[in-house]
């Protein structure tokens, strides 16, 4: 006699149900599978941009949307230097402080880690290749003139600035109420919102060349998405 289709539906269910009383893997693929994979399948909309869809193939594929980027950077700590741009730039902006950053450049360790980070994030040449410590026109160079023009090489290859998180790491000075104009001079320049700008200061807790004051060290990474 021929199984009816209720019947073979009917045979489904206790199988199911025999599989989530054995396994709690099983149950987890039931239950989070179809919710896991609609988020990747499903349409996307508004201004948030495309990541991963499904091709014409029936595969996925990923866009380049969204791009990170990592720049760091360090300066040895000397004797105090002046120039124009004050004995210690940072950020942009100038700290007092008893000694100078050495660098070929005004020494903007952290300026520079935000440089690099916003040209890897796009896979264009870097500072050092952009701006060389060979040319005698970068001497004493205000780093904010470089960030602005990284800025507009990655604003012509087609992205926008999403966030940055930076790190500064110095044993001295202590930076900490420094950061907010440093986050506001930072977004003047790239034309964001300083809300759009993390910014974290560590010390090297006395050890290493951070920690004995001979360097300071930055970090950035930074978030760029493609132009609508
Ligand atoms: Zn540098």
């Amino acid at each position: 006699m021929p199984k009816s289709k209720s019947r073979e539906r009917g045979s489904i269910l206790p199988i199911a149900a025999l599989l989530a009383q054995r396994s709690r893997y099983a149950t987890l693929w039931f239950g989070l599978f179809p919710a896991w994979w609609w988020s990747i399948i499903r349409p996307q909309t508004g201004s948030v941009p495309r990541t991963i869809y499904k091709d014409s193939n029936g595969g996925l594929s990923i866009t380049s949307g969204f791009r990170v980027g990592l720049g760091e950077d360090t300066h040895r700590l000397g004797s105090p230097k002046p120039r124009s741009t004050g004995l210690l730039r940072l950020g942009g902006i100038d700290v007092p402080h008893d000694r100078s950053l050495i660098g070929h450049s005004d020494a903007d360790v952290l300026l520079h880690a935000v440089t690099d980070a916003l040209l890897g994030a796009a896979a264009l040449p870097d500072i050092g290749q952009l701006f060389p410590n060979t040319d005698e026109a970068n001497r004493d160079r205000d780093s904010a003139e470089m960030l602005t023009a990284a800025k507009v090489k990655v604003a012509d290859a087609g992205y926008t600035v999403v966030n940055l998180d930076c790190v500064i790491t110095a044993e001295r000075p202590k930076l900490a109420d420094y950061k907010d104009a440093i986050c506001h001079r930072i977004a003047s320049i790239l034309q964001v919102n300083p809300h759009q700008i993390g910014l974290k200061v560590k010390t090297g807790e006395q050890v290493g060349p951070v920690g004995r004051e001979e360097a300071i060290e930055a970090r950035c990474v930074v978030l760029l998405s493609k132009h609508p």
